[in-house]
């Protein structure tokens, strides 16, 4: 099959029979629920753009065997696949505002190809053949395919072996002639209900005791023992009220599951890694680093839209002439810009592994996550300064449209006098949306803490940093010889 429409994808996702639980309740059709639609729209544009001629370059790859195939389900092959890859996801940040949740598929499959590859280079196990086939599949059919990496964790100061209850971190239960049956959770699984396919793969590096834990497959999402459980977010039955405006941003958002895997059976040819513990390490490193890279772009895109919303807001008060709303846009545009120049620097030092597939470079994408733990914040608190107090204070729209106190408000919360007090509105709307309310998840909280929180990031640029080659210079310069 060639590449799916939207449409083609949506009809797709309506035939998978998931298990899906939502304020305390199985959702039967999650396609259709208005809580969850407009994370399905999100992945739903990751197709549409990739039918736009316009977009074709970015949104999809000729293979060399001539296949085209979406670039979220490509195997990075040089430098020009990496940087094309982040300009991809800004493009998808800009026309959606939201996470668009297909980049963690695309993430786990270059790092499972190049790890699974020198695990059998070691070993002589068969997982990289399991895994071509599987990325095949994947590429030709145009699926959407969840990364799950994070495990519950529990006690963070034990090892997934020595935790009070067992499941905390994902592990084989029981081992099979024809495969292997596991147990547990994957936390914070952004775009599990929109994918077809999810991949799992470890949270941590792991020892010898944790053979069982060092466990790598891929599943249907709708496998028998999955269950879905829908996180909440702040102002998410908003949706649920019938009003565009109030939700800011009505057609995109995203959503995040904690997804259960209770005794799920998973077949031999779809193990990647089975207790190759010295492997899991590498497969962190790797899936975060190109996780790490996609926040210099994903993050840039959504940040193009909320600084272009600030500004709006600006015209709408009759304040963009004001310097000092200038100079916090060019604030807001220079710490965005910053974040792509990462994004697009850690891409363009990339370097082929030992399977061919590129790999960003690793000090680079993990400068590039710190400081999108750190910029986005900044970009939000200068869009509330913009923006004004009225962005939390509005009335809804109900109220706006309401016969007896509509006039009120049309009158009262009018800015300059060319713009409709509506117009005004739906743009504080989108501000509160990514600042504070069901897009702030990804925006703020999951740039903090998504591909691996601020010391995770800090960990891997002490590693990568090269202090020993630093003091070097330093005495060559200074003439110490030692
Ligand atoms: Fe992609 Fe960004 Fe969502 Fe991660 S947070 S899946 S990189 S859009
Ligand atoms: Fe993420």
């Amino acid at each position: 099959m060639a590449l799916m429409t939207g449409e083609q994808y949506v009809e797709s996702m309506r035939k998978m029979k998931l298990n899906v639980y939502m304020f305390g309740k199985k959702i039967e059709n999650p396609v259709d629920d208005p809580v969850l639609r407009p994370s399905l729209n999100s992945v739903k544009a990751t197709y549409d753009l990739a039918q736009m001629p316009e977009y074709e370059d970015l949104m999809t790859v000729t293979l060399e065997d001539g296949r085209k195939v979406n670039r979220f389900t490509n195997i990075h092959r040089n430098t020009d696949d990496l940087i094309k890859k982040v300009k991809m996801q800004r493009l998808c940040g800009q026309k959606t505002a939201a996470c668009f949740q297909r980049c963690v598929g695309m993430d786990a499959f270059n790092a499972e190809w190049s790890t699974t590859y020198e695990i059998d280079k070691k070993y002589g196990t068969n997982y990289h053949e399991n895994f071509k086939k599987f990325v095949r599949m994947v590429q030709d059919e145009d699926l959407t395919v969840d990364g799950a990496m994070t495990d519950p964790k529990g006690d963070r100061g034990l090892a997934p072996h020595a935790q009070a209850d067992p499941d905390l971190y994902l592990h084989v239960v029981e081992r099979r002639e024809d495969g292997v049956v596991v147990r547990g959770a994957k936390a914070h699984q952004t775009g599990i209900i929109n994918s077809q396919e999810v991949i799992v793969m470890p949270t941590i590096a792991m020892g010898p005791d944790d053979k069982d834990y060092a466990i790598s497959f891929a599943v249907p999402t709708d496998a028998e023992g999955i269950t879905m459980i829908i996180g909440r977010q702040s102002c998410d039955t908003r949706k649920l009220e019938g009003s565009q405006m109030d939700v800011g941003n009505s057609e995109f958002g995203g959503v995040e599951a904690l997804v259960v895997f209770d005794n799920v059976f998973v077949p031999n040819d779809r193990i990647f890694l089975n207790g190759e513990n010295e492997f899991a390490g590498m497969l962190v490193e790797r899936f975060a680093g190109y996780h790490r890279q996609s926040y210099g772009g994903c993050k840039v895109g959504v940040g193009d839209v909320l600084i272009g919303a600030a500004a709006l807001a600006a015209d709408y008060n009759g304040a963009q002439k004001a310097s000092h709303v200038k100079d916090k846009l060019i604030e807001m545009t220079h710490l965005n810009e910053t974040l792509y120049c990462c994004g697009i620097a850690c891409s363009a030092e990339g370097r082929p592994t030992e399977s061919g597939n590129y790999l960003i470079d690793l000090l680079l994408a993990n400068v590039c996550k710190q400081n999108v733990t750190r910029f986005p914040y900044e970009i939000a608190r200068l869009a509330e300064d913009i923006a004004g107090g009225l962005m939390v204070t509005a009335p809804s729209e109900k109220d706006l449209r309401d016969p007896v106190v509509g006039p009120y408000v049309e009158k009262y919360f009018r800015g300059v006098a060319s713009v409709s007090t509506e117009n005004r509105l739906r743009c504080l709307r989108l501000i509160e949306n990514l600042t504070l309310g069901t897009a702030a998840v990804g925006y703020r909280t999951e740039s903090m803490h998504g591909a691996g929180s601020p010391q995770a990031q800090r960990i891997m640029i002490s590693r990568q940093g090269n202090i020993a080659m630093k003091k070097e210079l330093a005495k060559a310069i200074a003439k110490i010889s030692e």
